[in-house]
């Protein structure tokens, strides 16, 4: 787990880096990516659900948890705990072992894409609460070459049924609060939250297949679920 968890902070601290540099060194009414990260602490302090403008918005402000927006990113969003060494390679003073970092697409910033960016964070949100009990695996699609054919089943499984988890929540939570109401009729989510039952798992199988970087890994184990 820490060997991959590694490899991912490998990919993805110049990001963070890069932001917190540029909070540092620019106006953020000219830096895109500092106007971004405005933008996400605002909406995550005005969030329709608690658990999001209360701990979330918390742990932002004092550091314990990271929001990295980028542009073009491939997916709306994206968690990944980044290793506490990797932090201090860079010159950054670690509180943790590991510090959660949400990775965000600017574009769903965009005023049109409001109710789906206020979804999207409390998915992401709902894995972060996953990886703190200990119940999110290293994503498969980093393919560590001394797993067993077992562990890359139990890898794979178990982030099928996280994701399950993760979007039954924010399906749940986007009904109860009329934001699934408010997306567009092509918006990936309200495909996934208007399905119920066995539509819902087969949107959902369909959604990680296409969308996700671990499809190639798992596509025949998640065929079998
Ligand atoms: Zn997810």
């Amino acid at each position: 787990m820490a060997l991959l968890a590694t490899l991912a902070t490998f990919i993805f601290l110049p990001i963070v880096l890069a932001t917190t540099t540029s909070l540092r060194q620019t106006n953020r009414q000219k830096d895109p990516i500092a106007k971004a990260f405005f933008q996400v602490k605002e909406i995550l302090r005005t969030h329709p659900h608690p658990d999001v403008r209360g701990e979330f918005y918390r742990m932002v402000l004092r550091g314990d948890f990271r929001v990295s927006p980028q542009e073009q990113m491939g997916a709306d969003a994206g968690f990944v705990p980044v290793a506490a060494e990797v932090i201090r390679l860079y010159g950054h003073k670690p509180r943790a072992a590991f510090t959660p970092v949400i990775h965000v697409d600017t574009i769903i910033l965009r005023p049109e894409y409001k109710a789906r960016a206020q979804l999207v964070l409390y998915h992401e949100y709902v894995h972060y609460e996953q990886w703190r009990d200990g119940r999110l695996v290293d994503d498969p699609s980093l393919g560590d070459p001394n797993e067993s054919d077992f562990a890359h089943l139990d890898s794979c499984k178990k982030k099928w049924y996280a994701e399950a988890e993760a979007y039954h929540k924010t399906c749940l939570f986007g009904r109860q609060s009329g934001l699934v109401d408010q997306l567009g009729s092509d918006e990936t989510l309200a495909t996934i939250c208007g399905a119920e039952g066995s539509a819902f798992h087969a949107t959902l199988r369909h959604t990680l297949l296409y969308d996700g970087a671990s499809a190639g890994n798992c596509a025949d184990i998640w065929s079998t679920i």
